[in-house]
C-alpha cells in the first residue's frame, strides 16, 4: 500500500506528567480515507487528532505521515488543516477575510486564491454571507465558514474535531451529507472526531473506537455494528444499547438468567474451540422478536412496559433480575403478561467474561457483505 498521504501511529503513547492518556496506539490511515475517531468524552480523541496536527507533543512511539517520522515536525510543515469544535473564527473579520486569511499570510498568488475562495463559497453555499462578520451568522453558517477556511488551504490532511456538535439535529443531518460530498470532491485524508455514533456510522468509511486512551476496534461501520470485537464496542454502538447477559456454557447450551437455551452445533463448536465457558451473550434490541407466552428453547420473561417512539415501540421485559430492551413494531400482549423470545443465531454475539473479547462467529453464518476497500 502506498504511504503517500497516509498517517501511521506506531506504538504511540501520550502522557501528561505521569498520567497516560493514550496507550500503545497502532493505527494506519491510508490516503484519502474518511476515518472517524469515536468514543466517550475524555477517551483521548482530541489528543489523538492534535498529535496528527502537531499541536500536541508525542511522548512515546512514532507518528508517521507520508511514511516519514513527524514526531518533531512542526504543525506548519505537516500539510494539515484543522476545524476546531468552537470554529475559532476571527470575530473582527468578514467571512471572506476569515476564509482567505491563511492564504494571504502565505502570500498566495491572487488569482489562485480567488479561485479557491470562490469554489469554497459555492460548494458551502456561503455566497450571500461573504461580507458578514461571524456574529451575524447562525451556528450552521459559522460552521461552514470554518470548513471553508480549512478547505481553501487544500491540505492533504483534513482534521475535524466534533465540527457539528454545536448544530441542532436537523442541521447536523444536512451537514453530515455535505461533509461526505466535500470529501468526495477533495479526497483528502480525513480524520473526524465525534462522540456521536450516528455521525460515525454515516460519515465514516472506517471507525476507530476508543475508550480510556485505548483503541477498542477499528473497522467499517458495518462491522463495528454487526461484528463487535469486544463488549465495549457492542455496548457503545447502537441505541438503545445491546442487551448483555451473563451466560454460562455447559454441554451444548447456555445457562442465562436462570434459564437454559440449547445452542446450534456451529455455535457449540466455536465455544468449545475457545475453551471459555463463562461468557456474556449480546443481543441487540432490534434483533429480538417477542411472542406471547412461553416457547420452546426460548428466553422467557414478563413484559414490563412499552414506550411508543411513533415509528416503533420499545418493549421492556424483566427476565430474572435483568431488564431486556426490545425494539419492535408491535407487542404481542399487555404489560404484566408472559413473553418469550428465541435467540436469532445469526444475530447473537458471545464474549468472554474474562477478557471481554468476542469469541468470533461460526463460519456457517451467511457471508457478511464487505464494503469496497478504501
Ligand atoms: P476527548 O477529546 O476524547 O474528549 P481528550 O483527548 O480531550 O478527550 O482528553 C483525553 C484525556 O486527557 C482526558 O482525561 C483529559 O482530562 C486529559 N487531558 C487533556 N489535556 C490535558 C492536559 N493538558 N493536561 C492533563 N490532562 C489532559
Ligand atoms: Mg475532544
Amino acid at each position: 500500500m502506498t504511504e503517500q498521504y497516509s498517517i501511521a501511529f506506531d506504538h504511540v503513547e501520550k502522557a501528561y506528567q505521569k498520567t497516560r492518556v493514550i496507550e500503545d496506539l497502532n493505527l494506519f490511515i491510508p490516503e484519502g480515507e474518511r476515518l472517524i475517531l469515536l468514543g466517550p468524552s475524555g477517551c483521548g480523541k482530541s489528543t489523538t487528532l492534535r498529535m496528527i496536527a502537531g499541536l500536541e507533543s508525542i511522548t512515546g512511539g512514532e507518528l508517521r505521515m507520508n511514511g516519514r517520522r513527524v514526531n518533531e515536525v512542526p504543525s506548519g510543515k505537516r500539510d494539515v488543516s484543522m476545524v476546531f469544535q468552537n470554529y475559532a473564527l476571527y470575530p473582527h473579520m468578514t467571512v471572506r477575510d476569515n476564509i482567505t486569511y491563511a492564504l494571504r499570510v502565505h502570500r498566495m498568488d491572487r488569482a489562485e486564491m480567488e479561485k479557491r475562495y470562490q469554489k469554497a463559497l459555492e460548494i458551502l453555499n456561503l455566497e450571500p454571507y461573504a461580507q458578514r462578520k461571524p456574529r451575524e451568522l447562525s451556528g450552521g453558517q459559522r460552521q461552514r465558514v470554518a470548513l471553508a477556511r480549512a478547505l481553501v488551504k487544500q491540505s492533504r490532511f483534513l482534521l475535524l474535531d466534533e465540527p457539528l456538535s454545536n448544530l441542532d439535529a436537523q442541521l447536523r443531518g444536512q451537514a453530515r451529507k455535505e461533509l461526505v460530498r466535500i470529501h468526495e470532491l477533495y479526497h483528502q485524508t480525513f480524520v473526524y472526531v465525534t462522540h456521536d455514533q450516528v455521525e460515525a456510522m454515516t460519515v465514516g468509511q472506517r471507525i476507530a473506537l476508543m475508550d480510556g486512551g485505548r483503541l477498542q476496534m477499528i473497522d467499517t461501520p458495518y462491522h463495528v455494528y454487526n461484528r463487535p470485537a469486544n463488549l465495549f464496542t457492542a455496548r457503545f454502538i447502537g441505541s438503545p444499547a445491546t442487551n448483555i447477559m451473563d451466560a454460562d456454557w455447559n454441554r451444548g447450551g447456555l445457562e442465562l438468567l436462570g434459564q437454559r437455551v440449547e445452542l446450534p452445533e456451529c455455535w457449540n463448536r466455536l465455544v468449545c474451540a475457545s475453551g471459555e465457558t463463562e461468557l456474556c451473550l449480546g443481543i441487540r434490541p432490534e434483533h429480538i422478536c417477542l411472542k406471547a407466552g412461553p416457547q420452546e428453547n426460548a428466553v422467557c420473561g414478563v413484559l414490563q412496559y412499552v414506550e411508543d417512539y411513533g415509528n416503533k415501540l420499545g418493549a421492556y421485559v424483566a427476565v430474572g433480575d435483568q431488564e431486556i430492551v426490545c425494539i419492535c413494531q408491535s407487542v404481542p400482549c399487555a404489560p404484566g403478561e408472559t413473553v418469550s423470545f428465541t435467540l436469532d443465531w445469526e444475530r447473537m454475539h458471545l464474549f468472554s467474561r474474562a477478557t471481554t473479547c468476542s469469541l468470533g462467529y461460526p463460519e456457517e453464518l451467511p457471508v457478511w457483505k464487505e464494503l469496497p476497500a478504501v
